[in-house]
């Protein structure tokens, strides 16, 4: 990418124009003197390479192209919904957008290779599409890519951080009335990615403290990101790396808007790519993302091992349990859950199945008794449960493997 720089002073010139705040997120002012660009210049991943991909997108069988709003200047908020064919109203529902920054093209082209990765028939695309419903708006600042801007829409206003601003901007308008409406559906969305990418010119993830969320949240936004590491080793950073909302919750981002109305229902992330010349392996990330969301959501297994592996003893193993959540408020409203797990050794085994709450408590005995080597599926149905997130834990006689698992009275 060609990009220009200026000094400091006038970056942050600049930058003040906007209702903008310079440490935000992708952006750091300290460590990076910042960009800017002449007024004809236009961002890599451009208006016009959308406009051809949502022309491509729109004829794969699959693929529904709405259009959510318009922008200041009245280009489309395009959205695709992507699942597979037959009734998806009880399918779980992702969340993608991109591009509220303009000058982060990375977060396109991640976001590009999952629309791809996802129409590509492919077993990941197979299992995630018959049991999820993914909506991918992946520009939501076009004016701001036609005109070059850094991070602002047409009136000069940073989207990301303007997320309860008034008068609210209309591509703000436009997300969070679809937001309000399908939170409302029988299937609300569970996971949002909000995709950027960084001048640290690492991958990562914007973690949000218990500060500004609560302990069973941060417990989430650690699984998860531990499952987008586990399918990309070395390529994304650990969840420490990035730690915010340390001093409360800040009123101002759509994952802010998430949190405040719908606690641990959703997981709202923001992902950072990297905005630099080492920048890469789309594909690699937007794989590591898809598993990450199906694991978390219970529709895929594992990352997946090498068979010699597969054929080591683990012990105890223990899957997601599905449905996750479950409960009568939940959105399949299953009263229980299964649970599988397997011995993975030669010999049966003693387990104990428990539920403790987020201290370690003991709130149930699922099941109990000898495993024989293979798989078992056991049907876990709380009694005086209170609504919230639990530890599942499975206890073998060479050690215990856990999973989280919430409970929607
Ligand atoms: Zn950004």
């Amino acid at each position: 990418m060609i990009s220009f720089r200026m000094p400091a002073a006038v970056a942050l010139l600049v930058l003040g124009m906007g209702a903008v705040s310079a440490q935000d997120k992708c952006f750091d002012l300290d460590s990076e003197p910042g960009w800017i660009s002449p007024p004809a210049w236009q961002w890599d991943y451009t208006w016009q390479e959308l406009e051809s991909d949502v022309a491509q997108w729109s004829e794969h069988p699959l693929v529904d192209i709405s259009v959510i709003g318009r922008s200041v200047q009245q280009r489309p908020l395009y959205l695709l919904t992507i699942t597979a064919s037959g009734d998806a109203s009880s399918r779980r529902r992702v969340w993608l957008h991109a591009r509220t920054h303009p000058i982060e093209s990375e977060g396109s082209f991640v976001m590009r290779e999952i629309v791809d990765e996802l129409l590509s028939g492919s077993p990941l695309a197979d299992s995630l599409l018959s049991r999820c419903v993914f909506q991918a708006l992946p520009m939501l600042n076009p004016d701001g890519v036609v005109a070059g801007n850094a991070r602002t829409n047409a009136r000069g206003v940073d989207l990301e951080s303007n997320w309860y601003a008034s008068p609210s901007e209309p591509e703000v308008e436009a997300l969070r009335a679809y937001f309000t409406r399908v939170m409302q559906e029988t299937n609300p969305i569970e996971v949002a990615l909000n995709l950027h990418s960084s001048y640290r010119c690492k991958r990562y993830f914007v973690y949000h403290a218990t500060a500004g969320t609560s302990e069973a949240y941060t417990r989430l936004e650690q699984r998860f990101i531990a499952l987008a590491r586990a399918r990309f080793p070395g390529g994304i950073e650990p969840y420490t790396y990035f730690v915010s909302w340390t001093a409360g919750t800040p009123s101002r981002y759509p994952e802010s808007w998430f949190w405040l109305n719908f606690k641990e229902a959703v997981l709202a992330l923001t992902y950072e790519d990297m905005n630099c010349e080492t920048h890469g392996e789309y594909d690699k990330t937007a794989r590591a993302l898809l598993g990450a969301i199906g694991e978390y959501l219970g529709v895929l297994g594992p990352v997946t091992r090498t068979p010699s592996a597969l054929a080591r003893d683990h012990g105890i193993q223990l899957d997601q349990n599905f449905p996750n959540p479950f409960g009568p408020s939940s959105f399949s409203g299953a009263q229980e859950t299964r649970i599988i797990f397997r011995n993975t050794g030669r010999k049966p085994e003693q387990v104990r199945m428990t539920v403790h709450d987020l201290l370690g408590r003991k709130m149930a005995v699922v099941w109990e008794g000898t495993a024989a080597p293979g798989t078992r599926t056991v049907a876990y149905r709380p009694r005086g449960l209170a609504r919230g997130v639990y530890i599942l834990k499975a206890q073998g006689e060479r050690g215990a493997v856990t999973r989280l698992m919430n409970y929607l009275k």
